[in-house]
């Protein structure tokens, strides 16, 4: 099959089995590069390992630390006609890394929220891990089946408290455009709070913990986007980052509960970047693609795999990290800073469909996008027949 990128709307429907390689093999060469994380951890599980910053933390676990890692992710499988989806890919990808470096690793395709795949990769654990020091909570998902009521709860991408209207980019058509975004009921606040928030966290920590899986002085981390005025009205102040104040919550709450094995539980601030959850929201492409070109211009930007090889270098595994006013690991402080904040303001302001591609970095963004479905790497030969059946 010769596969060509599919685009519709935020997202790219098919994926490219050997630039989905390309990308996990080049985070796994930059890790490898950067050296061994000192004191890292040994035993690894991963929620949602396949693509963005779950799959950056993995590979930072894997080739970083050594680390046995176990990782859960929700992927399509290919089939003779129709590709995987990317994260599938990369996850077939990640186990041919580690095999070659003589890593041990396992995965598990399904439904993160239930308690059937919580149970399995505790049987998997217990069988082969023996007691984990690393839980890395990296879901993002638009639903979740409540295990215990069956209900399923959608969340919502909208502002808290009165309508906003802002400028946005369209990646399918390279279009910007105004958006209305009318405020979001108690309802929609509540439910992407149960989606996005920290419930299934300290569920996944509870049954670890009562199966006797968790080693003393585990630590555990959800990522987080805080950001600043910009995103701050469709996101930080908004139904998702309601979500977000929750993982705070939960953090503490998780401290508190697990003192008994002296659990460290901190939520990650990490800076914004294009993932296929990023994708999604209003406003973040088009803020993106602007603080590309700044941090670009200022030698200061990061993908995935930086922003998660700093996480573990100076921020999990360090005695003493940066925290953000809410105790948070912060990382995100070369995106939010005054200087930089105040250089974005200012293209924001004067951004327009005709100069976008001249004042944002387009090429930057649309690369990157591109490049989470394999497409767009020089080395890859799109004009090849691949078999899309690649399995794991
Ligand atoms: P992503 O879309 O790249 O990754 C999501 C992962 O979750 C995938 O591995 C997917 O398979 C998995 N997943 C989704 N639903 C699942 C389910 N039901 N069961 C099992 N696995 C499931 O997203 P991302 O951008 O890497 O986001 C990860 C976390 O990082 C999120 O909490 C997000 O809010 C946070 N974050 C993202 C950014 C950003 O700019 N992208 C910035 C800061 C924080």
């Amino acid at each position: 099959m010769i596969i060509k990128p599919k685009i519709r709307g935020f997202i790219c429907t098919n994926a490219h089995p050997v630039g989905c390689a390309e990308n996990v093999h080049r985070q796994v060469e930059f890790v490898k590069q950067q050296g061994a994380v000192a004191d890292g951890p040994k035993n690894v599980l991963v929620v949602g390992c396949s693509t963005g910053y779950g799959l950056a933390s993995r590979i930072t676990a894997a080739f970083g630390s050594g680390a046995h890692t176990v990782g859960v992710c929700f992927e399509k499988e290919p089939s003779e006609k129709r590709t995987g989806t990317a994260g599938w890919y990369n996850t077939a990808a990640f186990h041919q890394e580690a095999e070659k470096a003589g890593l041990n690793y396992h995965s598990i395709n399904g439904d993160a929220f239930s308690d059937e795949i919580k149970q399995e990769t505790i049987d998997y654990i217990k069988q082969h891990m023996g007691k984990i020091d690393l839980v890395v909570y990296s879901l993002a998902s638009p639903k979740r089946k409540d295990p215990e009521s069956g209900e399923v709860y959608s969340s919502t991408l909208k502002p808290v408290g009165q309508a906003y209207t802002t400028k946005t980019y369209h990646t399918d058509k390279d279009e910007v455009h105004d958006i209305s975004l009318e405020p979001a009921n108690d309802d929609e606040i509540a439910n992407t709070v149960k989606v996005m928030g920290g419930e299934d966290w300290e569920r996944w920590i509870k049954q670890l913990h009562d199966a006797g899986v968790l080693a003393e002085g585990c630590q555990t981390t959800a990522y987080t986007y805080i950001g600043k005025k910009l995103t701050w009205p469709i996101y930080g102040h908004a139904t998702i980052g309601r979500a977000k104040e929750d993982l705070d919550r939960a953090a503490a709450a998780l401290r508190d509960q697990y003192s008994d094995i002296d659990l460290s539980a901190y939520v990650s601030s990490l800076k914004a970047l294009v993932t296929q959850a990023s994708s999604a929201i209003p406003v973040m492409p088009l803020y993106i693609s602007l603080i590309y070109r700044v941090m670009k211009e200022e030698g200061t930007h990061e993908g995935c795999i930086e922003q998660i090889y700093r996480l573990f270098t100076e921020g999990l595994y360090q005695d003493n990290p940066t925290l953000d006013e809410a105790g948070r690991l912060y990382m995100n402080g070369y995106e939010t800073n005054e200087k930089t904040q105040a250089k974005v303001e200012a293209l924001w302001d004067q951004v327009t469909q005709e100069n976008f591609h001249e004042l944002a970095d387009y090429a930057g963004y649309h690369q990157d996008f591109l490049r989470l479905f394999g497409f767009g790497f020089d080395n890859v030969d799109y004009e090849a027949d691949v078999n899309p059946k690649v399995n794991w």
